[in-house]
């Protein structure tokens, strides 16, 4: 591996990484994307990807290619309670979860960074990390030699155990792990009647859920031996105790590809951006995995930083913006920390007032607005970032101000109808003037970072509007 002229280095090849070097790419930046493991991985931790992410996937025209890979389903679950939460009612192209292994979501995410013509830096093992006034350095070894690279900025996407966030001293605070759970990829001689099959009772809890090809994942958590650190080993055999004890039967479980022990130590990065240094995905943020929000959350951490990364660098916005970064996403985290220990505690504790609490939130969620709050919070849909960003450019409704903005059609002067989703697919800013007002906006950022268009007519959700700036990643900035 040679000294490059590098702007930005990521260590870690998982989702966030490689969603982030997508970002980068696009923007024209020079990157490096450092990954320990010599191969991709086989075992999928991550199946769901939520309809805001897939949404996001679709602000670069990347969408389709996930969706025709994988298996849509229009519910979700929180703390796997009775009753699902419902995705379908809302305003997008996407609303449903989608069912894709995350050694799927790794690859598409790859192959779209070696059309942009970025290889991963495969068997590159991150040892230590540095930053200065000018940049940072990172060394390691390359397939056993050793490395060392420049570039100006850092940005750690390796994971939970982050050395990237340690050797930085960022605190990771939280709460250690208190139970464990156990899964298995296998196959069922007996599967169930329902594809999406949820029970606890005072055995413990059990979840099912198709992987195709006959195989299920199965997850158990055993009322009689909740505190098992994830070290020790997990067996089939206890898969199937454990669901007999619940179920009645083990569903003839058989033949797993891989058996795993999973636990909810919860900790949240203290500082999302320390200098010249960053973090994303599970290196900022870990917890139960349960709602299957980290991958989520972690692969919208990246699409918040890497527009705003590539823009600084490339001279088109002040450094200020990068500040931005950790005051948008940190509270993201935090709202995640807060709903896994929510789903935790409903998951973990198998006494008759812990199910008296489990029926009586899922009745509540038999009630449309709150199982639309609770889906929209768990999907990402119901994000909204608290403070315009071209500060310099207030036109006036503070009502827009970081809300997601669907994929509404627009008619130009020209007579053609185009999806605002669309219009973003370059990674610009986007202005819509409603009221043939040139974009003459004082903004804080450079105006060839920005497609300004003038609309015809746009629908009903849009009417009364003159102006609509909307930022890269899809959100409002603002409105008049
Ligand atoms: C059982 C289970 C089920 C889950 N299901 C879901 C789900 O359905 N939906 C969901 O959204 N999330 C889910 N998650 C969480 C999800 O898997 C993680 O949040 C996601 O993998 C985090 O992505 P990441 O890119 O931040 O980190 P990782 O995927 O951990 O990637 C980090 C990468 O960095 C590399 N690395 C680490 N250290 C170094 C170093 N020193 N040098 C070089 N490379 C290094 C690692 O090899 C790794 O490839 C689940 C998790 C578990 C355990």
């Amino acid at each position: 591996m040679q000294k490059t002229e590098l702007e930005v280095i990521i260590v870690g090849a998982g989702p966030a990484g490689l969603t982030l070097a997508c970002e980068l790419r696009l923007a024209g930046i020079r990157v490096a994307v450092l990954e320990r493991r010599q191969e991709a991985t086989v075992h999928s931790r991550a199946l769901t990807i939520h309809g805001r992410t897939l949404e996001m996937l679709g602000l670069r025209g990347l969408d389709q290619r996930f969706i025709a890979l994988g298996k849509t389903l229009p519910t979700g679950h929180f703390a796997g309670l009775d009753t699902r939460l419902d995705f379908s009612g809302f305003d997008t192209p996407h609303p449903y979860t989608l069912f894709l292994p995350q050694s799927t979501t790794e690859r598409l995410l790859e192959e779209q960074l070696l059309q942009d013509d970025l290889a991963v830096w495969r068997g590159a093992l991150v040892e230590q990390t540095e930053q200065d006034e000018h940049g940072v350095t990172v060394a390691g070894t390359h397939d056993g030699a050793p490395f060392t690279l420049r570039a100006r900025y850092l940005v750690g996407a390796d994971g939970g155990r982050s050395l990237v966030r340690q050797q930085a001293g960022i605190a990771f605070e939280g709460l250690a792990a208190s139970c464990s759970m156990i899964m298995g990829d296998v196959l069922l001689k007996y599967p169930p009647a329902s594809p999406m099959l949820a029970m606890t009772n005072t055995a413990g809890s059990l979840m099912m859920v198709p992987l195709g090809n006959g195989r299920y994942r199965v997850i158990v958590m055993n009322a009689q031996r909740p505190h098992v650190a994830v070290s020790e080993a997990a067996t089939l055999k206890e898969l199937s105790q454990v669901s007999t004890a619940i179920a009645g039967h083990d569903f003839g479980l058989h033949d797993p590809t891989w058996l795993s022990r999973f636990g909810d130590e919860t900790r949240l990065a203290q500082r999302y951006r320390q200098g010249r240094l960053f973090l994303v995905g599970d290196a900022a943020h870990i917890h139960m995995p349960t709602g299957g929000q980290g991958m989520n959350v972690g692969m919208q951490d990246a699409m918040n930083l890497g527009w705003k990364l590539g823009g600084m660098i490339k001279g088109q916005a002040p450094d200020s913006l990068l500040d931005s970064y950790h005051a948008e996403r940190h509270p993201v985290g935090l709202a995640l920390q807060h709903n896994t220990l929510a789903q935790t505690a409903l998951l973990t504790r198998f006494d008759a007032r812990m199910l008296a609490l489990r029926d009586t939130i899922s009745d509540m969620l038999l009630e449309p607005e709150l199982n639309r709050k609770m889906a929209s919070d768990l999907s990402g849909f119901g994000l909204r970032y608290a403070a315009p960003l071209a500060a310099s450019a207030p036109l006036g409704n503070a009502d827009w101000t970081g809300r997601r903005i669907p994929d509404w059609l627009l008619r130009l002067h020209d007579g053609t109808a185009v999806g605002i989703h669309e219009l973003l697919h370059a990674g610009k800013w986007l202005h819509l003037s409603f009221d043939g007002a040139p974009a003459t906006l004082p903004y804080a950022f450079d105006t060839s970072w920005l497609t300004s268009l003038q609309v015809k007519q746009a629908g009903p959700r849009l009417a009364g509007l003159k102006s609509l700036l909307i930022r890269p990643d899809g959100y409002a900035d603002n409105a008049a």
